[in-house]
């Protein structure tokens, strides 16, 4: 495949071509060609500074050296092994170094291979520990599109589809400890599963205390609280795990993404011994959360390799530093602008809010408008601009109308500059809803003409 367009046609023609198609009509249509640390090439050599960072994935930046040669490493160990007969060596090391860095009370970990699937075992682990078999969930989170993860989304696009497959679980507002209470008083939940900061609903922060208040109450009421770490975990936020920031650990934690430096798909849910023996600590329930892959030696090996760097480098002071530097740096970069409505973080996650500031006359005139454009499309827009202006981001999956920055902690200084030097040229650009509705408008309808144009026969 020389060219883009013939990567297109393959794609298209054995993939996805829905998924070409949003690309090309939203403008994102380029050939990557190298990436490496927090740095994009495209195959016109322009450069990007990455700001998505798979998700919260590269934590290590693009083909970190130090992990890839362990990966080579591994692969010419000879011999390669992948046998299900016997205990896998490299779990076993992979799971010990990841309780050690956790602490007490978590010993056991039970290896997956996606973030969903980790959701999945946790959810599986409370029904058997609890001998209950509902959910608690907070609105607007985001814990994966497996049957079981997606009954406990509120993502009504991604739902609507498989309404009949899924056991929809009971949402409580985030932050709404009233609401928690309620939900719980029953003591029928097996457990309360929640991120503890939501990054796809909108990089929304708990509010002080509620992580710790809702551990109280699935105390008191015999539930468990599983805490998806599976994008703020592993220095994303500052700490190695956001759950330190509790008084007390949860009873599960989930990990997935940055588990591996996002090179090798991997999943883990990690939990006390205790709850994992009542779970599954008999001979017949040895296999109820395997897969032919869950554990595989590439993944562990790389998982290992990762914990080390994240240690090694010092990432999670870094990532506390440099995101404190950043968030600051953005806020004084869009102060005062008339469609920034909030910009807030921790760590190097990030979220830049698009709304009504009361600025403007359109803002002034009709807020809940502006509000509704931002979330059906000039959120997407300004991502697009930023492309377009070298910087990576995304709009987080359930709220379109907030810009996520989310580098990977590796970032320095001068990536940093980059990134607010994109965020600063872009909005400075975009200050008047109607001017850049006319904008988008045209340039999506001429990507809309040429996608169609291109599309496979
Ligand atoms: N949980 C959280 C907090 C996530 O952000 C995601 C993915 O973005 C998931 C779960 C699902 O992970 P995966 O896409 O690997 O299944």
């Amino acid at each position: 495949m020389d060219s883009y367009a013939e990567l297109c046609d393959a794609y298209s023609r054995h993939v996805n071509p829905s998924f070409v198609k949003l690309l090309n009509v939203f403008g994102y249509g380029r050939r990557v060609t190298g990436a490496r640390g927090v740095t994009v090439v495209d195959e016109q050599g322009k450069s990007y500074v990455d700001a998505i960072a798979g998700f919260g994935s590269i934590n290590l930046g693009h083909n970190p050296p130090r992990l890839v040669a362990a990966l080579h490493a591994a692969l010419d160990a000879a011999p390669y092994r992948f046998l299900h007969f016997a205990p896998c060596e490299t779990a076993a090391a992979c799971a010990q170094a990841l309780t050690r860095r956790m602490g007490a009370p978590f010993e056991r970990v039970t290896f997956v291979n996606t973030g969903s699937d980790a959701v999945e075992a946790a959810m599986k682990l409370a029904v058997l520990a609890t001998g209950r078999d509902r959910f608690v969930h907070a609105a607007g989170g985001y814990h994966g599109l497996g049957f079981g993860a997606l009954s406990l989304m509120g993502h009504e696009r991604m739902r609507k589809p498989f309404k009949g497959l899924i056991t929809p679980q009971t949402a409580v507002p985030w932050n709404d400890l009233e609401a928690l209470r309620r939900a719980l008083a029953k003591k029928t939940v097996a457990a309360v599963v929640l991120e503890p900061l939501q990054a796809e609903g909108g990089v929304r922060l708990p509010a002080p205390g509620y992580l710790d208040a809702a551990l109280r109450l699935c105390r008191e009421t015999g539930t468990l609280l599983v805490l998806d770490e599976i994008q703020t975990g592993l220095g994303r936020l500052g700490s190695w795990f956001a759950y330190e920031q509790m008084r007390e650990p949860p009873d599960v934690v989930v990990l997935a993404k940055a588990l591996s430096g996002g090179m090798v798909p991997i999943g883990a849910m990690v939990t006390t011994r205790a709850l994992h023996d009542k779970a599954f600590g008999k001979m017949d329930r040895f296999d109820l959360c395997s897969s032919t892959f869950a554990g595989h030696p590439l993944a562990c090996r790389a998982a290992l390799e990762t914990l080390a760097i994240i240690e090694d480098d010092g990432l999670v002071a870094r990532s506390r530093e440099q995101g404190a530097r950043l968030l600051a740096r953005l806020r004084a970069a869009t102060a005062g602008h008339p469609l920034v409505a909030d910009v807030r973080g921790e760590g190097l996650l990030i979220g830049i809010e698009i709304g009504a500031t009361g600025q403007g006359v359109l803002g002034r005139v009709a807020p809940g408008l502006v509000n509704k454009m931002s979330q059906v499309a000039l959120g997407q827009w300004l991502a697009f601009r930023l492309l377009e202006a070298g910087c990576l981001v995304q709009t987080a999956a359930h709220r379109w109308d907030v810009l996520k920055i989310e580098p990977p902690l590796v970032l320095d200084d001068a990536d940093a500059d980059r990134i607010v030097e994109a965020v600063k040229s872009v909005l400075t650009d975009h200050q008047s809803v109607p001017r850049m509705v006319t904008a988008m408008t045209r340039q999506m309808h001429r990507q809309r003409k040429h996608a169609d144009a291109h599309a496979p026969a």
